[in-house]
C-alpha cells in the first residue's frame, strides 16, 4: 500500500471533470491520507456510541455509493436497484448462519458468516450477470426503468419467501468473529466496515488507472471508438454492473452481521434512490466522493428526521423532500457534487501519468508482404432508406501502398469508410481483409485482425490526457484484466502499453501535448491525435478519414512525411482527403466516388486529367 501513497499525487479526479493530464483517479496527497486513516481508527475509541453507530452506517452506504460511482458517474448507466443486491448480501448470510434447520444439500454451507460472504458474493455475481445480460442492451431511459422493475422484483421475493421470515424477516444472525475475536459492539465491527471500504476505494481507483479502466472510462462518450479500438463494450458495461452488485452485496453481509437480523424495509426502491442520490451528491465520477455523499446523506437524514417533523407538528419521512430539492440544486449548480469543492481545500500537486521509457516495446504485429492485396471490397452496397450512400462499390489497397478515396462531400466516403470498418453493416456485398470476409462483424474484431481507423467527426475522450486516449488505441495489445488492475499487479505490463502511447505521440509530434486534456488540443491536432491511437493499435492497415482538414501548411507537410514513412514500412494506408495538393503529392492511387458510386480510378496523374472526374469534381472547385 505503501507505493501509491508515497508519491506526491492529486486529488480524485471525475470522469466527467478530470484536471488536465492528471491521474483519472489520483490520491489525496500522503499526509492527507495518513489523518485520514488516523481519524478512522481512533474514532470509535474517542466518539460516543451514537456517532459510531452513525459512522458504521455512512461505512455501508459508502460502500453502496462507490459501486454507483463506477456504474453511474463513470460508465454512465444509471441504476435504482443497488438497494436489491444489497438484500441479496443480507439475506444469503441471514438464511446461511440463523437457519435453525438448513435443507440437507446446504448443511455444508451453514453457521459461517466468512463462507456465506463468499457464497453471497458468488450468488450476487450471477444474479448480476443475469440481470445484467438482460437489462444492460436497454438503452437511454429504458435501462433505469429495467434497474427499478428487477429491484422491485427482488425486494417482494425477500418479503414473500416463508424461508426468508416474510415481512417479519431473520433473526438470530451471529456475529462476525476473527481469529476468535467476536466483533459483537458497533465499536468493533467498525473496523471491519471501513477497512471494506478503504479497500474497496483503493481497488476502484486502481481499476480506473489501467488498460480496464480506460475501456470502461470509455463508455460514456466513446463506445462506438472503444470498439473500433478493439474494447468490448458490452463486457465492460457488464463488469462495471457485477461490481457495483459485488459492492452492494458486501455492504449487505456487514449490515446483517452489525444489525444481526434482517426484513426486507432497508432494501425497497426509495432506498435505492437513496443510494444514487449518495452517489450524485458526494460527486457521481469521483471515489472519494462515494464517503462524503453517503457522510451527507446520512447525518442530514438523521437530523432532518428528528426536527423536521417537530417543525411540522406532524410526523412523516418529510426529509425525502429536502432531499428532493437538494438534488434539482445539485444537478443545477454542482453536476460534479461536493467532492470537488471539498477537493479544492486540499493543496494538491498536480501529477500525471509517468512514462516509463526503459518499458520493453510490445510485440509487433507481422506486417503483409509489399503488395499484398490486403484490403478488398465487392460490389458493397449501403442504402439508408431510400438513399443508396454507397452503390456497388468496389476498391482494393495493397500492402505498401496510399490509396486515397475522393469526391464530393455527400459522395459516401465516411459511409464506405464505416463498411469498411465494421462500423455499419453493408446492405449488401463483400469486405475481405487479408483474406476474411468481414462485412458484419463488429468492428473491434476486425480492429484485431490489423485495422484501425479516425474518424471525420474525431471521436476521443475530451476530459482526458492525449496520453491516455491514445493508450486507448493500445487495448488489443495488452490482455490486463479487472482483478489484476485493481490490486495493480498489472503495472509491467500497463507501463508498456503507456510508453507504446507516448512513442505514439512522439511519433506524429504531438509530445509537447502529450499530458493536457485531448479536448484543448486544436481540432487539427485532435485529428493527429487520432493517427497516433490508431497507430498504437499496431495496424497494417490505416483508414484515415480527412486526416489534414484544419492542419496549417506545416502541419500537412509533416503529415505527409509520416504517411509516406509509414508506407515505406509496408503500412497501407486509405484516405479521405479533400486537399487536392495534398493527395496528388502523396498517394499511389486514387478512387474518386460522386453520388455513392465509383466514376474513376487509376494514377494521380491520370485521375487530374479525367474528363468525368474535372466534371463532377474537380471542376466544381476550379
Ligand atoms: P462523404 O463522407 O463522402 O461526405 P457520407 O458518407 O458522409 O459522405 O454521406 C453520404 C450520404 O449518406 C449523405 O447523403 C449522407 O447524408 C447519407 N448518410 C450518411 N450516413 C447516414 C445515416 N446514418 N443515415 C442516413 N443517411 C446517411
Ligand atoms: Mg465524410
Amino acid at each position: 500500500m505503501s507505493k501509491p501513497d508515497s508519491r506526491p499525487a492529486s486529488i480524485a479526479l471525475p470522469a466527467t471533470e478530470p484536471v488536465a493530464g492528471r491521474r483519472f483517479a489520483g490520491f489525496a496527497p500522503a499526509h492527507v491520507l495518513v489523518a485520514f486513516l488516523l481519524l478512522v481508527s481512533l474514532a470509535p475509541v474517542v466518539l460516543p456510541e451514537f456517532y459510531v453507530t452513525l459512522l458504521n452506517y455512512i461505512g455501508l452506504y459508502a460502500l453502496v455509493a462507490l459501486g454507483l460511482v463506477l456504474l453511474t458517474g463513470v460508465g454512465g448507466l444509471t441504476s435504482f436497484g443497488q438497494a436489491a443486491f444489497v438484500g441479496l448480501g443480507a439475506y444469503t448470510t441471514g438464511v446461511l448462519t440463523a437457519s435453525p434447520d438448513l435443507p440437507g444439500w446446504l448443511a455444508w454451507a451453514g453457521g459461517s458468516p466468512w463462507l456465506a460472504l463468499v457464497i453471497g458474493l458468488l450468488l450476487t455475481a450471477l444474479v448480476a450477470l443475469l440481470v445484467g445480460s438482460l437489462t444492460l442492451r436497454l438503452s437511454g431511459h429504458f435501462l433505469p426503468l429495467g434497474t427499478i422493475a428487477w429491484g422491485i422484483s427482488l425486494y417482494f421475493l425477500f418479503g414473500t419467501m416463508e424461508t426468508l421470515g416474510g415481512h417479519t424477516g431473520l433473526t438470530g444472525i451471529p456475529s462476525i468473529s476473527i481469529f476468535g475475536w467476536e466483533l459483537d459492539e458497533g465499536r468493533e465491527i467498525f473496523y471491519l466496515i471501513w477497512v471494506f471500504l478503504l479497500a474497496a476505494v483503493l481497488t476502484t481507483r486502481n481499476l480506473l488507472d489501467s488498460r480496464e479502466g480506460r475501456a470502461i472510462r470509455a463508455l460514456k462518450g466513446g463506445m462506438v471508438m472503444a470498439e473500433a479500438m478493439g474494447v468490448n463494450t458490452s463486457r465492460s458495461r457488464m463488469v462495471i454492473f457485477v461490481i457495483a452488485a459485488l459492492h452492494a452485496a458486501a455492504s449487505g453481509w456487514l449490515y446483517a452481521h452489525m444489525q444481526r437480523f434482517v426484513n426486507p424495509t432497508p432494501f425497497g426502491l426509495h432506498i435505492g434512490i437513496e443510494y444514487l442520490f449518495m452517489a450524485v451528491v458526494g460527486g457521481a465520477g469521483q471515489v472519494w466522493g462515494a464517503i462524503v455523499g453517503a457522510g451527507i446523506i446520512t447525518v442530514m437524514k438523521q437530523w432532518l428526521q428528528d426536527w423536521l417533523p417537530k417543525l411540522f407538528g406532524a410526523s412523516g419521512n418529510f426529509e425525502v423532500i429536502v432531499f428532493g430539492l437538494m438534488m434539482v440544486v445539485i444537478l443545477h449548480r454542482a453536476r460534479d457534487g461536493v467532492w470537488p469543492l471539498l477537493a479544492k481545500l486540499v493543496p494538491v500537486r498536480g501529477q500525471h501519468i509517468e512514462v516509463d521509457a526503459t518499458a520493453a516495446a510490445l510485440p509487433r504485429r507481422e506486417m503483409p508482404a509489399r503488395g499484398e492485396r490486403i484490403l478488398e471490397a465487392r460490389k458493397v452496397t449501403r442504402k439508408f432508406g431510400g438513399l443508396v450512400a454507397n452503390n456497388d462499390m468496389n476498391l482494393h489497397v495493397e500492402a505498401g501502398e496510399i490509396l486515397a478515396l475522393i469526391g464530393p462531400n455527400g459522395a459516401g466516403k465516411s459511409t464506405m469508410f464505416n463498411q469498411l470498418s465494421g462500423v455499419d453493416t453493408p446492405t449488401s456485398g463483400e469486405v475481405l481483409f487479408r483474406g476474411k470476409s468481414i462485412a458484419g462483424h463488429a468492428s473491434r474484431e476486425i480492429a484485431g485482425l490489423g485495422m484501425s481507423r479516425t474518424f471525420q467527426h474525431v471521436k476521443l475522450l475530451p476530459k482526458m490526457s492525449v496520453l491516455e486516449n491514445v493508450a486507448i488505441g493500445a487495448h488489443l495489445r495488452g490482455s490486463g484484466s479487472v482483478v489484476p488492475a485493481a490490486w495493480r499487479l498489472e503495472r509491467g505490463e500497463e507501463a508498456r502499453l503507456i510508453a507504446e502511447a507516448a512513442h505514439q505521440i512522439k511519433r506524429v509530434g504531438l509530445e509537447e501535448y502529450m499530458h493536457e486534456e485531448a479536448g484543448s488540443l486544436a481540432l487539427g491536432q485532435q485529428r493527429i491525435l487520432e493517427i497516433a491511437r490508431a497507430l498504437a493499435s499496431d495496424p497494417c492497415l490505416l483508414l484515415l478519414d480527412e486526416p489534414a482538414a484544419g492542419l496549417r501548411f506545416k502541419e500537412k507537410e509533416a503529415l505527409g512525411e509520416l504517411l509516406s514513412k509509414l508506407r515505406s514500412e509496408g503500412m497501407a494506408i486509405l484516405l479521405v482527403e479533400h486537399d487536392m495538393d495534398f493527395v496528388m503529392g502523396l498517394v499511389d492511387r486514387v478512387v474518386v466516388m460522386e453520388f455513392g458510386q465509383k466514376i474513376a480510378e487509376g494514377l494521380p496523374e491520370e485521375i487530374q486529367k479525367n474528363p468525368a472526374v474535372l466534371e463532377a469534381y474537380l471542376g466544381g472547385v476550379e
